[in-house]
């Protein structure tokens, strides 16, 4: 028999819902010695069987929900929910050629804290929970057999690992060590992916609609793209004719690749038409203003400002003071283009810190155009803290 836990009493209705969570306060008692990460079998107080989840003992979140079926946990089910996710994507595939992918968005695809980018032939892996970590071989083994073509590489080294009671760790699971240069394609841009060596998995693949929805903003403009990582927003900018992109951000490898992204693109770049800035956005932002130097359009793509409740309110203050400073650098009608990845800040909270930033810059902002995540990274109706990336496309008059 299975280790078990059963819950305090009331305490099923989430799980009724299908929300995959459940916390330790939730549980009343728990049955035989589940190993971290082990499959349990969920139950009400009164013995009615709800879920099988994974036991993280270190976590809040002491244990997430494998499944709401009486099926065992095994290659099957990993093939199952992998194939159900990429048959999901299949028409974003197609429509936006895409050959760099977010296959799996744990959760939000019944496959709690398990990340996987597919970048051509190599998929990339987060296992963010005991469950996942605990499940890894087995896991291999299903993506193989989804997709027998690819090498499968292991990057873990994330902090939340340690919630779990988990060391970070990467490295390749199968098949080859992937190259320092992967192109991908979307929407007709080629992006080199660093899949070792990058941030995250490689690339932030969850901007990609919003940065096809920001092409129709910068033709003939001058446009500061803030936090611009390997080129993103900058490259559909050069693409949709800017007439200047200055690409800013702290990470020399980043700016590098930015670069050489545009050129693989075959944008022209030259008379500074490129610009690659090695830079503090705080400070650059502040001697733009200070210098009145001033832009069409500024995007501003930050990383992510809070982790937990007790960081929200400086995220506030930092959201504020970056997207006031924007502001203040844009010419007279100019737009703003401004997200947020922290999934504390609502999107209604969101825009009540461009409202202030507003006040505070002495400008009268519209809001004219809203973004979410790309849709390789959907949402499940049960688990809505799946949405966690908005952004507001801004006129400043
Ligand atoms: N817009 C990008 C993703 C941005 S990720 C895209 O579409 O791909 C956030 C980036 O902010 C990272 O590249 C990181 O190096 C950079 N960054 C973090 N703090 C910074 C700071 N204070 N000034 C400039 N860049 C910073």
């Amino acid at each position: 028999m299975s280790p078990a836990i059963y819950l305090v009493k009331g305490r099923e209705k989430s799980l009724r819902r299908k929300h995959p969570w459940v916390f330790s306060r939730g549980i009343s008692k728990v049955e035989g010695e589940p190993e971290l990460g082990e499959t349990v079998d969920v139950f009400t107080n009164d013995g009615q069987w709800l879920a099988k989840a994974a036991y993280s003992p270190h976590s809040q979140i002491r244990a997430r929900v494998w499944s709401f079926d009486k099926q065992a946990i095994d290659k099957t089910f990993f093939v199952k929910r992998i194939q159900d996710a990429n048959l999901l994507r299949q028409d974003i595939i197609e429509r936006d050629g895409l050959t760099g992918y977010r296959l799996i968005a744990a959760e939000s695809d019944g496959l709690p804290g398990i990340t996987i980018d597919k970048y051509q032939n190599f998929l990339v892996c987060q296992l963010l929970s005991a469950g996942a970590d605990y499940n890894r071989q087995t896991l291999v083994e299903a993506l193989r057999e989804v997709f027998p073509e690819c090498s499968i590489y292991e990057r873990s080294d994330v902090a939340v690992r340690k919630k779990e009671g988990l060391e970070q760790t990467t490295g390749v699971l199968f098949g080859d060590e992937p190259p320092k240069s992967v192109v991908i394609e979307e929407n007709g841009i080629k992006i080199s992916v660093d899949i070792v060596g990058g941030h995250k998995t490689g690339f932030y693949l969850d901007q990609r609609d919003s940065r096809q929805q920001s092409m129709k903003y910068v033709k003939d403009k001058e446009v500061l793209n803030c936090f611009s990582y390997t080129g993103g927003f900058g490259l559909y900018a050069l693409k949709g004719g800017a007439k200047r992109v200055i690409n800013a951000d702290v990470s020399q490898p980043a700016l590098d690749t930015a670069k050489a992204n545009a050129e693989l693109n075959g944008f022209d770049i030259s008379k500074k038409r490129g610009v690659f800035l090695n830079a503090d956005v705080f400070k650059l932002l502040r001697e733009y203003r200070d210098q009145g130097t001033k832009f069409d359009v500024v995007i501003m793509d930050p990383p992510k400002f809070a982790d937990n409740k007790s960081q929200l309110i400086g995220a506030c203050r930092g959201y504020k003071d970056i997207n006031m400073l924007a502001m203040q650098i844009l010419n007279p009608g100019g737009t703003l283009l401004t997200y947020s990845c922290s999934g504390l800040m609502d999107q209604v909270l969101f825009q009540k810190v461009i409202a202030d930033a507003a006040v505070d810059a002495n400008r009268q902002v519209k809001f004219v155009e809203r973004f979410e995540q790309a849709a390789d990274h959907p949402t499940d109706t049960a688990y809505p803290e799946g949405f966690y990336l908005k952004g507001f496309a801004c006129k400043v008059l």
